[in-house]
């Protein structure tokens, strides 16, 4: 007969012996940051991708709650149209992949952070049924003009030509030539 303490040592050796295994399988990642690249590297010198973190976060649920305040909502959505717009109009001609997931992904984001939580969740249904289309700057330009559509004739406001979208949003901040795209950016300048 195995006495009671036994079993109870018994039993803590194989609770620690599998939690030893877990630990020795899946080791804790330790991250280090590389000041002269910009990046995030694990302690065995490999960079760091965080696996699956845009679509994980992207499509996760509203976070704000309702906005009363009906001016404060119409500035809101003016003010955001017009930066949606504006981003989509300077958006490049032929997008990498990397600039189609950053955009597509800014566009989920809006809708999961956006300030109205009742607007975050129409456009979220929205998104559902017309997904971000970020293959060129025409093919990103023209979808948000037709998914702003389809908010203003929810909201029962005039439609919007579509055809009129240079001249409405033409904010004379076209690519400077003297620059490489992004340069002065990296540079902090
Ligand atoms: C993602 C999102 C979701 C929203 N959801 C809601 C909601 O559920 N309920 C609510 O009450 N409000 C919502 N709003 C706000 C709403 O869309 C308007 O912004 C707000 O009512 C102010 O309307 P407005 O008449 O000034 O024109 P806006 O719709 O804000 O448009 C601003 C200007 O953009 C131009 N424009 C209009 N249509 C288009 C188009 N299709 N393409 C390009 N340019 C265009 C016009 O020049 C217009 O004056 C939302 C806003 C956003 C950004």
């Amino acid at each position: 007969m195995i006495s009671r303490f036994t079993r109870t040592f018994i039993f803590s050796c194989v609770c620690l012996l599998l939690i030893g295994t877990v630990f020795f399988l899946n080791p804790p990642i330790h991250l280090q940051w590389d000041a002269d690249n910009n990046e995030w590297f694990n302690t065995d010198g490999v960079p760091h991708v965080p696996v699956d973190v845009d679509r994980h976060i992207a499509s996760g649920h509203v976070i704000m709650g309702k906005l009363g305040n009906e001016t404060a909502k119409a500035a809101l959505g003016r003010a955001t149209w017009k930066l949606l717009h504006t981003m989509t109009l300077r958006f490049p001609e032929h997008p990498t992949e990397d600039e189609r997931e950053a955009l597509r992904s800014y566009i989920h984001l809006t809708s999961r952070l956006y300030p109205c939580g009742e607007c975050a969740e129409e456009f979220q249904t929205l998104l559902k049924a017309h997904p971000p289309q970020t293959s060129s700057r025409k093919t990103a330009s023209q979808w948000l003009c037709y998914v702003h559509n389809l908010v203003n004739k929810r909201l029962r406001k005039d439609q919007f030509d579509c055809t009129k979208l240079d001249d409405t949003y033409d904010c004379g901040c076209g690519d400077d030539p003297s620059e490489k795209k992004g340069e002065h950016l990296i540079k902090g300048g």
